[in-house]
């Protein structure tokens, strides 16, 4: 058995007036995944429990038949997984983003989206600055990652981490254009967290990257701010779990990471942007030639999820489109020449144009192929999926629908 698995990023969404009112996955012209619908099964799933973060470290976990309750200890464990980075089982993984915060409110949570070699300069002064000073007895590490995304490892064989589960922190996307005053890390080990934010805005004030950056009109990067910590999840494989060997193709160190932990190798695309300006025609040839070495290719898509972060529900359908034609359809004619085979789409979670962010809530699913009984349901929607049987409260259970389920 061959099987598919295509997450378009943040997907589901709400009817829009200027779609005359429709979601951007009614509006799109989708007939690939119409036809899927209609050969097989349209469900709903919710992959983003309420009581944790609606996000796609949560909403990918579940897709991927993990039950986030149990396994979702944080953003930077899983980045760090993408990177190559070992956790011991008493390390702990801080997501470090570059960030410009003036006059106590947060402008960008990107730092004016820093380039990765300015990262580097900086992050290498901080390691000086901060995480070499005796009190951290060598257990601060700095590690610089893709522009303003970075993590700061804690190696608690070194020192003991003041963390906990109940250690709190806003991630700073979440602050854009607020204030930051009274959004500082909560809980255990806060302090420590705190200390660093406070001590890098003397280590970047009068830096060369920051004097370089102001004379060529870019915001300068003037903290850093820290939060997603968490240690390594212990995944049980997939294949051990399901039974598939999987393949994941994305453009994002996340998923990287969670393809990683679950034991999945990752196929790099050329042109994969994880914007709306990704090669999907690359995707779609990657995912199809690898088809032929694993059980299991998946294939994620951020674009949908960047169009609605912007507000642009145009784009937004355009991507849609984009996947439908160019990702969805090339596999769908692929798959037919295998003797056995199963198709999944499911976003993560929903992201609303009118927020411009990630919410909980239910995605439609299309499942079909080889042993799956088709129900009445007769395009790929969000309201449609709302109506719809077969439903999944706990979404990481459609994994064993989608690998076991319905064999006939
Ligand atoms: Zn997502």
């Amino acid at each position: 058995m061959k099987y598919v698995i295509v997450i378009p990023d943040g997907a589901a969404d709400e009817p829009q007036a200027a779609l005359g009112g429709r979601s951007p996955l009614e509006a799109a012209d989708t007939p690939a995944m119409d036809a899927l619908v209609r050969s097989g099964v349209l469900a709903r799933a919710c992959h983003t429990p309420p009581d944790l973060p609606a996000g796609s470290e949560v909403g990918n976990l579940s897709l991927l038949g993990y039950d986030p309750r149990t396994y979702f200890t944080g953003r930077a464990p899983l980045e760090a997984a993408a990177q190559g980075i070992a956790l011991g089982p008493a390390d702990w993984a801080v997501r470090c983003n570059l960030v410009t915060v003036q006059r106590q409110i947060m402008r960008d949570f990107t730092a004016d989206h820093i380039s990765t070699a300015e990262a580097v300069r900086l992050l290498g002064s901080l390691q000086t600055a901060l995480a070499a000073s005796p009190e951290y007895r060598g257990a601060l590490e700095f590690v610089p990652g893709v522009s303003y995304r970075n993590l700061l490892i804690w190696r608690g064989d070194r020192m003991p981490a003041p963390f906990s589960m109940e250690t709190r922190s806003r991630p700073p996307h979440d602050l854009t254009d607020q204030s930051i005053v009274g959004e500082f890390p909560r809980g255990p080990g806060c302090d420590v967290l705190v200390a660093l934010m406070e001590g890098s805005v003397e280590a970047f004030a009068d830096h060369p990257v920051n004097v370089v950056r102001s004379g060529y009109g870019k915001l300068p990067a003037t903290n850093i701010w820290l939060w997603g910590l968490g240690q390594a999840p212990a995944l049980r494989p997939f294949a051990e779990l399901y039974g598939p060997r999987g393949a994941m193709i994305t453009a994002v160190d996340l998923l990287r990471g969670l393809a990683a932990l679950a034991g999945w190798d990752r196929i790099v695309v050329p042109g994969a942007t994880g914007y709306t300006d990704t090669d999907y025609a690359a995707k779609g040839r990657y995912a199809i030639d690898a088809l032929r070495r694993y059980d299991l290719v998946c294939v994620h898509v951020e674009a949908p999820d960047e169009a609605s972060h912007e507000g642009d529900c145009h784009a937004k359908v355009k991507a849609l489109e984009a996947i439908d034609a160019q990702i969805v359809a090339p596999l769908r004619e692929a798959l037919a020449g295998y003797e056995a085979w199963r198709m999944m789409i499911s976003p993560d979670h929903p992201t609303f144009l009118r927020t411009k962010t990630h919410t909980h809530g239910d995605v439609p699913v299309a499942m079909a192929g080889t042993g799956i009984v088709p129900d009445a349901a007769q395009a790929y929607g969000d309201r449609l999926a709302a109506q719809a049987n077969l439903a999944f409260p706990e979404g990481w259970q459609a994994m064993e629908y989608f690998t076991r389920g319905a064999r006939s």
